[in-house]
């Protein structure tokens, strides 16, 4: 299965691509994530993007597709699960053009509805744990007793001026990606509200039905 989440920041893509990858076997394959650790690490790549993360802009095109190319060779024939690729029309039509070249197009898109007042609130109350990975929000999805307080991190991107520059960017240049995913690959709309459980059901019922089987 190749998939591809879509939708705002905030929708529940990272969460879900998670459980998704866990379920199914599949490898999660997230830009963001990618970018993170290379600012971490100081690679060149971290310090030529660290700058833009930080405000919430667009790493370029070039660049984005260059390091999703090397994954996706590194995969072989696995089944994966993009989170946050593509964010641009011209990464869309890289990718459909790249995926049907080596004749492994994506099986479906699926875009996370969420309401946008729902957005802010999530991004802001969202904490991420560097060990793991693993993503919280302090209300409804709260770390585990076990996960000490001060390992979470609350993501520079995620402060209320650049929640408020990433959703400007998501309505200015990655929701438009909809209409050329539309035309070429399964695209589902998807509840992204409601517990996690829910949320993975609903898409793995949205994909499932597509292909006539009883799982991903
Ligand atoms: P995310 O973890 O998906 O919210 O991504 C965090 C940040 O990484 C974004 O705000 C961008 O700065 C950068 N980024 C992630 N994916 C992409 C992409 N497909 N194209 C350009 N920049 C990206």
């Amino acid at each position: 299965m190749r998939l591809a989440l879509f939708g705002p920041p905030g929708a529940g893509k990272g969460t879900q691509a998670k459980r998704l990858a866990r379920a199914h076997g599949l490898t999660h394959l997230s830009t963001g994530d990618l970018f993170r650790a290379a600012i971490r690490d100081q690679t060149p790549l971290g310090r030529q993007v660290e700058d833009l993360l930080q405000a919430g802009s667009l790493v370029p095109d070039d660049v984005t597709n260059d390091i999703v190319a090397d994954r996706l060779a590194a995969l072989g024939h696995g089944g994966f699960v993009l989170d946050g690729f593509p964010r641009t029309v011209a990464q869309a039509e890289w990718l459909l053009a790249y995926l049907a070249q080596a004749d492994a197009p994506l099986d479906a898109v699926v875009s996370l509805q969420v309401p946008e007042e729902d957005l802010v609130q999530r991004l802001s109350r969202r904490r991420t744990d560097p060990e793991t990975d693993a993503i919280y929000h302090l209300d409804f999805n709260p770390p585990p007793g076990d996960v000490p307080a001060d390992r979470l991190v609350h993501r520079p991107d995620d402060q209320p001026d650049a929640i408020r520059h990433r959703l400007g960017v998501y309505h200015g240049e990655t929701a438009p990606v909809e209409a050329t995913l539309r035309a070429h690959t399964r695209y589902f709309e998807v509840d992204g509200t409601g517990s996690l459980d829910q949320v993975q059901e609903r898409i793995e019922q949205a994909v499932a039905t597509e292909r006539g089987l009883t799982g991903i």
